[in-house]
């Protein structure tokens, strides 16, 4: 197992409608170790790098236009495997689609609107923590928990 770090903007949608606790509460609840967090202010520069594989789709106006409807949080987690098990507690894509017991099966009916954008692969995550956290916004410490959370083998 590979100590990962991993990428979660916590979207508009979930600020409006009084998620963002829920939110960070299920990856603390998971294990995953919050090393940083910010809410901040998205624009179409940054937008137009994070959503590159998206940029001449027809939704791209509106994908833009809903993230930059209010601030967002974005939050950076480690953990063993954590860019994996993240994802499968975000679910995929379409709200509608995504099973119940994840955060977008259990809060989103959208596949716009779907409360959180986690990191994908090892190749993206390391880039996208890095495009929205600078080295000093990042935190290394040892949490209490963490000999609980794993095994000892996998403690290494
Ligand atoms: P994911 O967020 O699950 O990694 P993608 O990278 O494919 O998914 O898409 C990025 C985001 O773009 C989605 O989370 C969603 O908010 C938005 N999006 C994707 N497909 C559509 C679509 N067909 N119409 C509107 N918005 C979309």
């Amino acid at each position: 197992m590979n100590e990962e770090r991993t990428l979660i903007i916590i979207k508009p949608d979930a600020l409006q409608r009084n998620l963002l606790g829920e939110i960070v509460g299920r990856f603390e609840q998971k294990g995953l170790k919050i090393i940083g967090m910010k809410m901040i202010q998205l624009e179409d520069a940054i937008l137009a790098e994070h959503y590159s594989h998206h940029v001449d789709k027809p939704f791209f106006a509106s994908l833009k236009n809903f993230m930059k409807s209010s601030p967002v949080v974005v939050m950076a987690l480690s953990g063993l495997n954590a860019i994996s098990a993240v994802r499968l507690i975000v679910g995929p894509t379409k709200g509608y689609e995504a099973d119940a017991g994840s955060i977008r099966g259990d809060l989103s009916l959208s596949g716009q609107t779907n409360i959180v954008h986690a990191s994908d692969s090892s190749g993206s995550a390391e880039k996208e923590v890095a495009r929205f956290f600078k080295s000093e916004e990042l935190f290394d410490y040892k949490k209490i928990d963490f000999e609980f959370v794993y095994g000892e083998e996998e403690r290494g």
